[in-house]
C-alpha cells in the first residue's frame, strides 16, 4: 500500500538553470531519469552543450565580481534563507529522491538532513574558518595578515547515489566564501537537485549566476573543467572516473577534489555484542541497497563468532522488506537502474562461480505490484577467499561477501594490503584496547568503532584514502580552504 504518493509521475524534458534563468538545452542528446522502483521514464535528460556549458561558467564568473564583495553577513543571510527553505520542504525532497532514486522515504529523509547540516556548518565556518589570521610585531614595527580571498567561479560534479548531500558537500562552503559555482548532477538522478533550484529560485532569490545547474555525463563534464575561466573541480563518483577527473584538471591546472569508489570491511570480534549491534551491522551492508560508498562489502567474522554471526545476519537480511521506498514498512528499495541490477547480479554469479557458497540469493526477486523494478534482495555469499573478484572489486549493491579470518593481525592485512581503496573500515568488539589498534592501524580514511556506516558530520571532513580518494582537501567544512586562497600581507606603517 502506497504511504506517500508521487509529486508527478512525469517531470518532462529538464531544462539547465544559468544566470537564474530556466532555459531549454538546444543538445539533441539526451538520456531517460527513471523511477527505479517502477521501471519507467520520468524525465528526459538534455545533455548541455559546450555553448551551454560555457555560458553557465561566464555567468558564475560575472556573478562572482559583485557576489565577492557582499559582505559575510548578507551572504550568509542567503545560506539561512535557503536552510529554512529547505526545511519547509523537507517532505517533498525526499519524496522526489525516493521516486528518482529508489532508496526508502526514511532515507531520502536523511540524505535532505545532512544537506541541511552542511549549510549550517556553511555559514559557522564563514564565521570561524574563512576569516584569516594576524599577527603584530613579527619584526620591529611590522605586522603580518593571513586572508583567505574566494577564487571565482568552480564546478561541482555529483554522483547518483546521495542526490542532495554530496553537491551540499560543496555547494554551501563555496557560496559563503563569495565563490560562484556550475554544479552538474547526476544524470541517472537529477530530479531531486531540479526541485533545488526551483526552490532557490522561488524561496532564497540568491543574485543571477551564483548558482548555475547543466546536465550531462562525460563531455559535459570535460567541457566543464577545460574551460579556461573555471578555477577548479569537485568529484564524487567511481574511481576511474575519478582519476580521469583528477588527472584532466591537474592538466588543465585546476584545483581539484575527487572522491573515487570503495569496497569497505566490516571485522566482527569474538568478544562483540552481537544482539546490540546485528542491526547497525545489516544496515552497513543493506541500507541505501548497498549503494553507499560507506556501505559494507566484505564481512570478516574472526575466530569462532563466524557461524553465530552468519545465522543471525542472515536471519535479519531475509527479514527485510523489499519495495517501494514511498511504501510503508519498506527497508529496501531498488537499484537505481536495471543496469546497476544486473551488474550486482553478475558479481554474485561470478563470485559463485569462483567458488562461493549462497547463504541468501535475492538474485532474482520479484516485488507484486513493482514487477518491472529495478529489485534485487539481500544476497549473502561465504567462503568468499581475498583472490576472487568479488572480494577485491566494487558492486555497489546488496552483495555480503563473508571472509573468515583467525586473528586482528590477517583482518587489517586483508584491509590494507588486498584493495586499491581505502574509504571506510569498521570493527565491532568490547575491547577498547582492540579498537585502538584497529583504528591505529588500518590504512582507511573513515573508521567505525561499534559502527557500520560512518559517516562524518558536516563538521569534520569526510575522509578517503588510497584509490577512494585523490586530492588534499576533503569534502564538508575543509574546502573552505579550496575554496579560497591564502594571500599574506606583510606591512610597515
Ligand atoms: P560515476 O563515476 O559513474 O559518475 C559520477 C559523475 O561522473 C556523474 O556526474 C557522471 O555524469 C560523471 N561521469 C560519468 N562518466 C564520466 C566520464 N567518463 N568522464 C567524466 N565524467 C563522467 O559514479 P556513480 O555511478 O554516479 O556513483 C557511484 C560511485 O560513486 C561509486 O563508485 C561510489 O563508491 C562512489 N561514491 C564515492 C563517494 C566518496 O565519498 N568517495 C561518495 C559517494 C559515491
Amino acid at each position: 500500500m502506497t504511504q506517500l504518493q508521487d509529486i508527478q509521475n512525469d517531470y518532462g524534458r529538464l531544462r539547465l538553470y544559468v544566470n537564474g534563468q530556466w532555459i531549454d538545452s538546444g543538445s539533441e542528446i539526451s538520456q531517460s531519469a527513471y523511477d527505479p522502483a517502477k521501471g519507467n521514464c520520468i524525465a528526459k535528460v538534455p545533455f548541455a552543450t559546450r555553448d551551454e556549458v560555457n555560458q553557465a561558467v561566464a555567468s558564475g564568473e560575472e556573478a562572482f565580481n559583485s557576489w565577492r564583495e557582499l559582505p559575510m553577513p548578507k551572504r550568509v543571510q542567503y545560506l539561512y534563507r535557503m536552510k529554512y527553505a529547505f526545511e519547509n520542504h523537507i517532505e517533498e525532497l525526499a519524496i522526489i529522491n525516493t521516486q528518482n532514486h529508489g532508496k526508502t522515504i526514511e532515507e531520502s529523509r536523511g540524505d535532505v538532513r545532512r544537506m541541511i547540516d552542511n549549510i549550517e556548518a556553511a555559514i559557522s565556518a564563514g564565521y570561524t574558518i574563512a576569516k584569516g589570521e594576524q599577527m603584530d610585531q613579527i619584526a620591529s614595527g611590522i605586522d603580518e595578515t593571513l586572508v583567505k580571498e574566494p577564487l571565482g567561479v568552480f564546478g561541482v560534479i555529483a554522483p547518483f547515489n546521495f542526490p542532495l548531500m554530496i553537491p551540499f558537500w560543496f555547494i554551501p562552503y563555496a557560496l559563503v566564501v563569495g565563490c560562484t559555482l556550475v554544479v552538474k548532477p547526476s544524470e541517472i538522478t537529477p530530479l531531486p537537485m531540479d526541485m533545488v533550484m526551483k526552490i532557490i529560485e522561488k524561496e532564497v532569490d540568491l543574485p543571477p549566476g551564483v548558482l548555475n545547474m547543466v546536465h550531462g555525463s562525460r563531455e559535459v563534464v570535460e567541457n566543464i573543467i577545460c574551460n579556461k575561466t573555471l578555477q577548479g573541480v569537485t568529484f564524487v563518483g567511481s574511481t576511474s572516473v575519478a582519476k580521469y577527473v583528477y588527472k584532466l584538471a591537474g592538466e588543465q591546472g585546476k584545483r581539484v577534489i575527487s572522491n573515487g569508489g570503495a569496497k569497505n570491511f566490516i571485522v566482527v570480534m569474538p568478544d562483540a555484542d552481537l544482539d546490540r549491534d546485528l542491526p547497525s551491522i545489516v544496515s552497513s551492508f543493506f541500507g541505501n541497497t548497498g549503494q553507499r560508498c560507506l556501505a559494507g562489502a566484505n564481512l570478516l567474522p574472526v575466530g569462532d563468532i563466524g557461524k553465530e554471526l552468519i545465522d543471525k545476519f542472515t536471519r535479519v537480511a531475509e527479514s527485510l522488506n523489499i519495495g517501494y521506498g514511498l511504501d510503508n514498512g519498506v527497508d529496501l528499495g531498488p537499484m537505481v537502474t536495471n543496469t546497476a541490477k544486473e551488474r550486482a547480479i553478475q558479481y554474485a554469479d561470478k563470485g559463485l562461480d569462483e567458488g562461493a557458497r549462497v547463504v541468501l540469493d535475492g538474485r532474482r526477486v520479484s516485488v507484486e505490484g513493482y514487477e518491472n523494478g529495478f529489485f534485487i534482495g539481500p544476497t549473502i555469499l561465504d567462503e568468499v577467499s581475498m583472490d576472487m573478484s568479488i572480494a577485491k572489486e566494487e558492486i555497489f549493491g546488496p552483495v555480503t561477501n563473508i571472509l573468515h579470518t583467525n586473528n586482528l593481525d590477517s583482518a587489517i592485512e586483508m584491509i590494507n594490503g588486498s584493495t586499491s581503496y581505502g574509504n571506510m573500515a569498521c570493527i565491532y568488539t568490547s575491547s577498547g584496547r582492540i579498537a585502538r589498534e584497529f583504528r591505529r592501524r588500518v590504512n582507511t580514511g573513515n573508521v567505525g568503532i561499534n559502527i557500520g556506516v560512518a559517516a562524518p558530520i558536516a563538521f569534520f571532513p569526510f575522509g578517503g584514502r588510497r584509490e577512494s580518494f585523490y586530492g588534499v582537501v576533503h569534502p564538508q567544512i575543509e574546502t573552505i580552504d579550496f575554496f579560497t586562497d591564502r594571500k599574506i600581507i606583510v606591512s610597515r606603517w
